[in-house]
């Protein structure tokens, strides 16, 4: 039995039996008893399912990935420790040294870093391309060794909304999956398997833990995309493990379980990026109120949108929910019900205004974060960013202006009052 969204994300992943916890137990245990050495053997050769040790797998875990699995529609998830590592994984399981990539040039700056430094070294090249580019644009992007395309729904910290529509179509006239970040729109919002995707990814860091408390991420398997019909591209999943005595991932697991299934079994093994059974805990405490949640960041991001593109001191306001943003249309079509509760804003005069603006708020608090219970902004230009010029800072698209805010779950009418005093301070 299915069911609608917010009861997936209250009672989806876990049903206990008869006497057991109503609450998902922690099993806070690096191991796992056996019987017999034979019994174990078929755990380490895949032929039976069970836990031997929680650097590939915790019982605790795999609750919460199933509970994100049903918010996304897909067929297997998994847990990792953090979005970068989610990202990585879901990437490297399918791209090897020799191997390409294309990605949307609007990503998460660590995402950047993470495939255009760090998996470069590793023999994986990239092309970027722009979020909104043409077909024939997207399709000159590709080579014969490409091997994923990969975009986010909406951008950390740019906000642009990726046309998950054209981007499927792309990777799928390749041979190849697309990979979408879903960590800002979260399923309450976007659900990208129904556009098209293949894989997605989530820093559960954000929105879905959402309350500041444990890094995490996640990976979801649509189940869609035939590997064994592109099987020359993808060996890993299509030829012969020796390290598990000789499996065919995708013949044995089939479309709907081969992705996760190597993922676990090789990268997790071997890089233990494991999420801790208590982080998961954490996680799914902020999953039970994910729709609920969504739907008042929303709220509290469209408000201040609104009063701030009114306001003679903003020289401009980025949020797709606003009628004239670039992103509104494909906001409309992809994010019917809101996209997320961070907006960002252009102040005049500069880095001077918004320094100034920042340090006068009370509310709001000056933090690399977003997607909090509580409000917190940045201004690039005196932070993340802060080795660039002025010039170079426009270049990126980030003028010295530019504040970031993630709206909480306050009240509108309070964080438009902190807002408005500290424009008053410019
Ligand atoms: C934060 C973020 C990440 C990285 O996640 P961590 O949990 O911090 O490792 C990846 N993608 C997006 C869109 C993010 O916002």
């Amino acid at each position: 039995m299915s069911y609608q969204l917010g009861t997936e994300c209250v009672q989806g992943g876990y049903t206990p039996g008869n006497g057991e916890p109503r609450q998902i137990p922690i099993v806070q245990s690096t191991t796992f008893k056996y019987e017999s050495g034979t019994e174990m053997g078929k755990l380490f050769d895949l032929e039976a399912p069970g836990y031997f040790y929680t650097r590939l797998q915790n019982p605790t875990n795999d609750y919460v990935a199933a509970k994100i699995c049903a918010l996304e529609g897909g067929t297997a998830a998994m847990l990792t420790s953090s979005g970068q590592a989610a990202n990585f994984f879901a990437l490297f399981n399918i791209a090897g040294c020799g191997d390409h990539i294309v990605a949307s040039s609007s990503i998460y700056g660590g995402t950047f870093n993470l495939i255009s430094v760090t998996m470069a070294k590793m023999g994986i090249e990239t092309t970027f391309v722009s979020p909104d580019c043409t077909d024939a644009e997207l399709d000159a992007a590709f080579r014969p060794n490409t091997k994923a395309v990969f975009g986010e729904t909406i951008a950390n910290p740019a906000l642009t909304v990726l046309d998950i529509e054209q981007f499927a179509r792309a990777a799928h006239a390749h041979g190849v999956p697309l990979i979408v970040d879903n960590t800002f729109a979260t399923p309450v919002n976007c659900r990208p398997f129904e556009w098209g995707a293949d894989i997605v990814t989530h820093s559960t860091t954000k929105y879905m833990d959402g309350h500041g408390a444990a890094v995490g991420g996640a990976i979801v398997d649509s189940g869609r995309f035939d590997w064994m019909a592109h099987a020359e591209k993808f060996p890993g999943l299509c030829t012969p493990d020796e390290s598990y005595h000789g499996i065919t991932y995708a013949e044995k697991f089939g479309k709907e379980g081969a992705f996760i299934t190597k993922c676990t079994a090789q990268l997790m093994r071997d890089f233990g990026s494991i999420q801790s059974p208590q982080h998961a805990f954490y996680l799914n405490l902020g999953l039970e109120s994910l729709h609920v949640r969504m739907k008042r960041h929303c709220e509290n991001g469209q408000a201040v949108a609104e009063y701030l593109q009114s306001h003679p001191k903003v020289e401009r306001v980025h949020y797709c929910g606003l009628p004239g943003d670039p992103y509104y249309a494909r906001a409309m079509k992809y994010l019917p019900n809101g996209s997320c509760g961070v907006v960002s804003f252009e102040l005049k005069g500069g880095r001077e205004a918004a320094e100034t603006f920042m340090n006068a708020l009370r509310l709001a608090a000056i933090e690399t974060h977003v997607a909090d219970a509580r409000t917190c902004c940045l201004n690039p230009a005196s932070t993340t960013h802060r080795q660039m010029t002025d010039e170079q800072l426009k270049a990126a698209g980030v003028p010295a202006g530019l504040v970031r805010m993630s709206c909480g779950l306050e009240d509108a009418q309070d964080l438009i009052a902190d807002i408005a005093q500290a424009l008053e301070k410019i």
